[in-house]
């Protein structure tokens, strides 16, 4: 039987644009799907302009900090229609690039939303249209717990175009967009209280990385609500209400929901091809990203393995190398460096002190919180955390954890070691670079606890 194409992706994010540009090198004939734009969420809404926006709010920190130095910063004044304008742009540029680049590797895009109709054909504005393989690469969107009123408050898709920037707002959720949001809002001067319903935010990481940085952000003036949450919003002449399920109430110019991302499958057509679909609607896979339908596969958010851009591209290169390259390639989700560009940042790989211990695992724990030489002078109080978990059979570093100033590219740095399965005897064994804060990590002598 003849295709249309060898392979149809849907959806042009990170994974499903590196899936279609390998699968095109190695001689597939491929159109990709996008019904939104080109890039997908890290690029149009997600890692990119999050982190313009963190750049930008750091500045007024950064301005306190220069007068210990010697500098004086008159007038400093912040215009958010001028970011979001230069932020627009940039991402207009990139996803150009991106296009430029699917176009150069000789796949062809089609703008719309294409639904399933079976295992090999797939319906776009009105049009059959059928191919060998289907990999589906739609990604997610933002969970919105239905609470009265919710209608009333943004997600971080909404974030990246407010026209004018509130003087408070309430954020709800304890996770990665929560708190990178929090940084963000404060940074530019809004009133911000970050509304948590657990004992302490970013459930999953070591809870010395936790506690850490909730006090660095509260010393910063975030208001962070723990052990709450929001029974139900109203609009008011000013902007919104909030109450809370004691009964309480709080005024805010703006309310803004970062409680979880849920796979984009609703209305694809899965079922039409009897493609299997988790409890929160994710596409089940197995280790090469196949579903149980043998020519559909599934990469990126969309399977809720690892909710990451580098993953989703990860996974977009071996399928194109296990389906396209006859090499098959499964990806190791076992060690995933990430980093939280919260104020201060955090850099983590591997496991943290809790979840070693769970695993089973004998431990040293190394640690230091230090203040960085930076703010001796600047006068900032904000300290940096450093951890090391170190299995005590065989030496080898579990996990390793950073609160600070540049973690994200330390992380990076780190993570090789960690995916090499170092050893805190070669950590102890590479020359420090003096002086650094990361220097730290390679300098502990004694574990936490011994004599
Ligand atoms: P997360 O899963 O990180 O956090 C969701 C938060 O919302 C948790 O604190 C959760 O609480 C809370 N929550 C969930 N449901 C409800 C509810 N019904 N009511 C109140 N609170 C609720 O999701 P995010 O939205 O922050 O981000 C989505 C994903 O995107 C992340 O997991 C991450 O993988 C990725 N991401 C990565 C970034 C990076 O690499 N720097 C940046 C931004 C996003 P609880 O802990 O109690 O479950």
């Amino acid at each position: 039987m003849s295709f249309d194409y060898d392979l149809f992706v849907i959806g042009a994010g990170s994974g499903g644009v590196r899936a279609a540009r390998m699968s095109a090198s190695h001689g597939a004939k491929v159109a990709v799907a996008e019904e939104y734009r080109v890039g997908g969420t890290c690029v149009i809404r997600g890692c990119v302009p999050k982190k313009l926006f963190v750049y930008a709010s750091h500045f007024a920190e950064e301005f306190e900090d220069a007068a210990g130095f010697g500098w004086t910063i008159a007038d400093a004044a912040f215009d958010w229609a001028t970011l979001v304008k230069n932020k627009d742009s940039e991402i207009n540029r990139l996803n150009g690039i991106y296009i430029k680049n699917l176009e150069a590797s000789g796949v062809e895009i089609l703008q719309g939303r294409a639904i399933v109709k079976d295992a090999n054909t797939v319906m776009l504005d009105g049009r059959d249209i059928t191919a060998k393989y289907i990999l589906v690469a739609v990604g997610g969107m933002p969970f919105m717990p239905q609470i009265e009123g919710i209608e009333h408050a943004i997600s971080s898709n909404e974030a990246f175009h407010i026209e004018v920037l509130p003087k408070d707002i309430i954020l709800v959720g304890g996770g990665y967009i929560a708190v990178e949001f929090a940084g963000i809002f404060n940074g530019l001067g809004v009133a911000t209280t970050l509304v948590y319903r657990g004992s302490q935010i970013l459930r999953g990481f070591d809870n010395e990385v936790r506690d850490h940085l909730a006090t660095e952000m509260a010393a910063k003036g975030v208001n962070i609500k723990t052990e709450s949450d929001i029974a139900s919003i109203a609009k008011t002449e000013s902007g919104y209400s909030v109450t809370y399920p004691d009964g309480s109430t709080q005024d805010t110019g703006l309310v803004m929901y970062a409680t979880g991302r849920v796979p984009m499958t609703d209305g694809l057509g899965l079922e039409n091809a009897g493609v299997e679909l988790g409890a929160k609607g994710e596409v089940k896979v197995d280790a090469y990203s196949k579903t149980n339908i043998d020519n559909i596969y599934a990469v990126g958010d969309v399977t809720a393995r690892a909710e990451l851009t580098p993953v989703a591209i990860r996974e977009g290169a071996a399928f194109a190398e296990t389906v396209f390259n006859n090499n098959p390639v499964a990806v190791d989700h076992s060690i995933i460096p990430t980093a939280v560009f919260s104020q201060p940042s955090i850099g983590t790989v591997g496991l943290g002190e809790e979840a070693a211990r769970e695993a089973g695992h004998d431990i040293d724990v190394y640690a230091a919180g230090f203040r960085p030489m930076k703010n001796t002078l600047s006068g900032n109080s904000e300290k940096t955390l450093m951890k090391l978990i170190v299995d005590k059979a065989d030496n080898k570093i579990l996990g390793l954890h950073i609160v600070g100033p540049d973690s994200s590219e330390m992380i990076q740095a780190f993570g090789v070691a960690i995916t090499m399965g170092v050893t805190k005897a070669q950590f102890d064994a590479t020359i420090a670079v003096h002086p650094t804060a990361a220097e730290e990590l390679v300098t502990f002598k004694q574990p936490r606890g011994a004599a």
